[in-house]
């Protein structure tokens, strides 16, 4: 499938809806332009791929809805410039991935279902975005072997702020985590030091579960 003058007709709109209700920075929004959302959901929900709403991807997930990837993206660059390590759990169709490895990030992924982590390797391949590092696992666990990250991006929501991840967070640095269990906060933690961490929050979203374990 192409990504036709309609699709980013149709791409530009959409951004320009969402820019109008929150003022993201400009590189988020470019970032979002090149990315054809179209080309990481199903052929038959094409025609939905440029309203600014979730969509299944299979395994019972959803891609994120633009304003939210928008929000998270806009979140995580505050702190995190190019060429700079990023972490991000639940790879999902890969979506989210593909924006930040536009946005010029180092991005380690990690997916908990193989039937996902499959199918995000395959649309990143297809769209020749081969930067980023895709891994199958628990995101629980992190990344240690590639710690510490300057940025922590969670696109699932945790019950609480995933503590054995904020130890892998760089000083400087900076997650964004959903918390909460049917709905969520948009919760930023910095770490400023060793041992300190300043919170704030960013208003309320809906995501799918963080969930323990592989399937
Ligand atoms: N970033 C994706 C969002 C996909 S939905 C996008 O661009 O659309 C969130 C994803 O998080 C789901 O695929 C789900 O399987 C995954 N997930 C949930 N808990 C997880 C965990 N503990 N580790 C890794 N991935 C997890």
């Amino acid at each position: 499938m192409l990504d036709s003058l309609q699709h980013k007709g149709r791409r530009k709109k959409m951004l320009a809806q969402i820019s109008q209700k929150h003022e993201f920075h400009a590189g988020v929004i470019e970032a979002m332009f090149k990315i054809p959302r179209h080309m990481f959901v199903d052929y038959g929900l094409d025609h939905l791929a440029y309203l600014d709403k979730p969509l299944p991807i299979g395994a019972r997930q959803t891609i994120s809805q633009p304003y939210t990837v928008a929000m998270q993206t806009h979140l995580l660059h505050q702190k995190v410039g190019k060429f700079e390590k990023v972490l991000e759990i639940g790879t999902g169709c890969g979506y989210q991935t593909a924006v930040l490895a536009q946005m010029g990030f180092r991005v380690f992924s990690i997916e908990r279902q193989r039937s996902l982590y499959m199918q995000a390797q395959k649309n990143l391949a297809r769209l020749e975005y081969h930067s980023p590092l895709l891994y199958y696992g628990d995101g629980f666990a992190g990344l240690p072997k590639f710690a510490p990250f300057k940025g922590i991006l969670i696109t699932c929501g945790a019950p609480d702020i995933p503590q054995g991840l904020l130890l892998q967070l760089e000083v400087g640095g900076r997650m964004v985590v959903p918390v909460g269990e049917c709905t969520q906060k948009m919760v930023v933690i910095d770490r400023v030091s060793d041992n300190a961490f300043e919170r704030s929050e960013h208003g309320d979203y809906k995501f799918v579960p963080m969930l323990q374990g592989t399937e």
